[in-house]
């Protein structure tokens, strides 16, 4: 016991007791006793460092495959990321979940899918209070930092230190948002201040810790803005047009026809292009965003790039001013356009990674530290004549994937295994020795690492896929699916199709063969395995709030109740399907004599499904009202469009009963079971409804959620349908409505929710 030798050694006593001496001898005791303990204390960190792997995270924002060398790219170099990927191993079948910005980093975050972790589309706001791997290591004695581009709208948690871009963030003299809240605008260009913020981390971070550092690029993201010192690297007219440049989108979804984000329609005259000055060319280029990067540059900045841009421009223009050109042409020069600021956007991310790893290199941390290089999705790079991400198809689906770490993985690996953003968590938690909790959906990649890149015994066969920003700009439908390593089976919600891709046959995604009878069993092979990946990942559609605003009639008709929900209090308020709006239609006088007056809100939309209208709940429909009563009956399309599991369906109603109670905890809830359709009892769709409605008869309480099941009324004595009253047998004429309301008065008035109701 040291201690004990430089007691007896300090504290040899003279004959005779001295006070003041045994005092100092306390002292001194207490002191050496102190840095004894702060030397055994560093020297188990020094340990710890030295077991303990740091993790150094650079990801970028819309980085594309076909743009990284080692990746196999024809229309660039990236000198940096190929020496990484030289000395690690290279993810060939790494996916993301959701092929947008804040979702990705939310599945980063989480290792949970979209729908779980709450952020699906971008303009969520992310619950920093879930489980988040970055506070677990911190929890575990790791330094966490996040440096450079976040947009998930709440500020990050679980890092000692975060300094992070507004929004999408700025190429030209950012802003950052700091811990204090306080925003900063830093002259430089985004890519390198990140880089230098991430390098300042490191210097001062403490030496006798294990540390994570996220370093998040906004680049090579639109408006795609590069540094000077990358002007006319890629040169207009040097970079090859990938083949499917000209896509006319037969052969697929009609979805993919409506959506915004070609380079022939799309490309927008200030922000992408970066002309100056009004729009001359409306037929080629869209109006409406200027070149916000150039609006931010000093006057030293502007120069510079005027100085390059300019001439090509003028060059352009005077061209198509004088009719030479095409509209194939224009077409052409804005993929030229595109490339040169896109690459040389990546270039700077590519010196960024130099800087990184010379770093670690240089201060002997090259050893210990795993880095990654990923992005949050692909892009198209022209592919299919489009920019942006957010389709299944290959190029935004796959993310680039490059691990370093020395002593676990082999120099120059590669790797088939089939992995997605969700393992990123779990992964990073096995590597630093902590336990990966149940809930994470991601799988740790420690076993593809060991196997040296071979696909590991028992690992995955299929990945699965949603995307749910409709209603949006670029106009992407709603679609999932589920990759195999040869086929790829997508569904489109809205339009209810299926495409299927063989990708060996057809690797640029150009003709669904969901319909060649010669697929047949694959197609019916890969519905089952999509099915059974959903339960397996816990999704139900049912649950999970989606518009329908990429429908015309169904946008106006939110706008319109919406605001009709706010300019007045309703005492009734009906939420359902077509069968409520109805109301409206072959219902309205019965809907004048007995329910206008309450007054009452008929927020019933044709066609909606339990998700629609948790959409339309959570977004305020309801508006200032607190009604004394919500009639709900909704289910019948979760079972007609795709005969919705009844328990799933039912999922939906509760989750639509609890949206009602948190807006307005003192309404009494009508719950109907819903309503019979077909014309016998055994027709399916009936069963299913009959199935929902044993569900719903369980969420009743008789306090606030009264099930009411008024199937009754519209049966005859043998349990069929009649036409008389369900022409469709499915939905109410006049003489319907008239049961409907003459059956439902009396159970309001039992409630006592309906004082002023009029005698049936
Ligand atoms: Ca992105």
């Amino acid at each position: 016991m040291p201690q004990r030798c430089r007691w007896s050694r300090v504290c040899h006593f003279p004959t005779g007791f001295d006070k003041s001496r045994l005092l100092r001898c306390l002292v001194l005791f207490v002191t050496i006793w102190g840095i004894d303990q702060t030397y055994w204390k560093n020297s188990a960190a020094a340990q710890d460092v030295g077991r303990r792997p740091n993790i150094v995270f650079v990801f970028s924002d819309d980085h594309a495959l076909q743009a990284i060398g080692a990746y196999g790219s024809k229309i660039n170099q990236t000198p940096h990321l190929d020496r990484l990927a030289s000395q690690g191993l290279v993810f060939d079948r790494s996916y993301c979940a959701n092929s947008i910005c804040g979702p990705s980093r939310a599945c980063i975050l989480t290792g949970l899918h979209s729908h779980l972790n709450g952020f699906r589309r971008n303009g969520d706001r992310f619950d920093g209070s879930q489980w988040v791997f970055p506070r677990v290591l911190q929890e575990h004695g790791y330094q966490t930092a996040l440096i450079g581009k976040w947009h998930l709208e709440s500020n990050p948690t679980g890092f000692d230190y975060w300094q992070v871009l507004p929004d999408q963030g700025h190429y030209y003299n950012p802003d950052f948002i700091m811990m204090d809240g306080t925003k900063q605008r830093v002259p430089g260009y985004c890519t390198d201040l990140i880089t230098d913020a991430s390098l300042k981390w490191l210097d001062q971070r403490d030496p006798s810790k294990p540390f994570l550092l996220m370093c998040q690029h906004k680049a090579p993201h639109r408006n795609w803005s590069p540094h000077p010192r990358h002007f006319g690297k890629y040169k207009l007219g040097t970079v090859p047009a990938p083949e499917t440049l000209r896509d006319d989108y037969s052969g697929r979804s009609k979805t993919l026809a409506e959506s915004e984000m070609t380079l022939r329609k799309h490309f927008y005259w200030g922000h992408d292009a970066k002309f100056h000055g009004p729009n001359e060319f409306p037929d080629h280029f869209r109006d409406g965003i200027p070149n916000g990067e150039y609006q931010r540059m000093s006057p030293e900045q502007r120069d510079e790039w005027d100085a390059y841009y300019q001439p090509e421009n003028e060059a352009f223009l005077q061209r198509l001013r004088a009719g030479e050109l095409s509209e194939d042409d224009v077409l052409t020069w804005k993929h030229q356009r595109y490339m040169h600021d896109y690459l040389g956007s990546v270039q700077a991310v590519d010196d960024s990674v130099g800087r990184v790893l010379d770093y670690l290199d240089a201060n002997n941390l090259m050893e210990n530290t795993i880095v990654v290089y990923s992005s949050d999705q692909g892009f198209y790079l022209g592919e299919h004549g489009w920019y942006d991400k957010r389709w299944m198809f290959e190029e935004s689906l796959r993310m680039p994937l490059i691990v370093r770490w020395p002593g676990r993985i082999p120099a120059g690996s590669r790797s088939n295994a089939m992995v997605q953003n969700i393992d990123y968590a779990p992964t990073f938690l096995q590597a630093a020795g902590i336990e990966v909790p149940a809930q994470v959906q991601g799988r740790s990649l420690l076993p593809v690492f060991e196997a040296q890149g071979a696909v590991p015994a028992g690992w995955r066969d299929a990945i699965y896929y949603a995307y749910y920003e409709n209603d949006s700009v670029h106009e992407v439908a709603v679609h999932d699916g589920v990759r195999t390593d040869r086929y790829k089976l997508m569904f489109f919600q809205r339009t209810n199709e299926w495409n299927l891709f063989d990708l060996e046959h057809d690797p640029q995604e150009m003709n669904s063969v969901h319909d060649d009878p010669q697929y047949q069993a694959i197609l019916k092979g890969l519905q089952q395995r999509y099915r059974d990946l959903r339960k397996f990942y816990q999704v139900n559609s049912a649950v999970i709030p989606v518009t329908r605003g990429d429908e015309a009639w169904w946008k106006q008709r939110d706008r319109e109740k919406t605001a009709q929900g706010k300019q007045q209090a309703h005492e009734l308020v009906f939420i359902g399907d077509s069968i409520t709006q109805g109301w409206e239609g072959a219902g309205k006088a019965m809907w004048d004599k007995y329910f206008a007056h309450a007054p009452a809100l008929n927020l019933g939309f044709s066609g909606d499904r339990t998700e629609h209208v948790l959409w339309r709940l959570k977004r305020g429909q309801m508006g200032i009202s607190k009604p004394r009563a919500a009639v709900i009956m909704i289910g019948t399309n979760n079972t007609g469009h795709r005969m919705q599991a009844p328990e799933e369906t039912a999922a939906g109603v509760r989750e639509i009963i609890t949206n009602v109670r948190q807006h307005s905890p003192d309404t009494k809830i009508v719950l109907l079971g819903v309503f019979p359709r077909g014309e016998t009892p055994f027709d399916p769709m009936r069963l299913n409804n009959v199935a929902i409605n044993q569900y719903l008869s369980t969420f009743a309480d008789d306090e606030t959620v009264f099930y009411r099941d008024l199937s009754g009324i519209f049966l005859q004595e043998d349990g069929t349908l009649s036409r008389d009253i369900m022409p469709d047998l499915l939905h109410l004429n006049e003489a319907g409505y008239q049961r409907w309301a003459e059956a439902l008065v009396p159970i309001l008035q039992e409630l006592e929710v309906y004082p002023n109701a009029p005698t049936p």
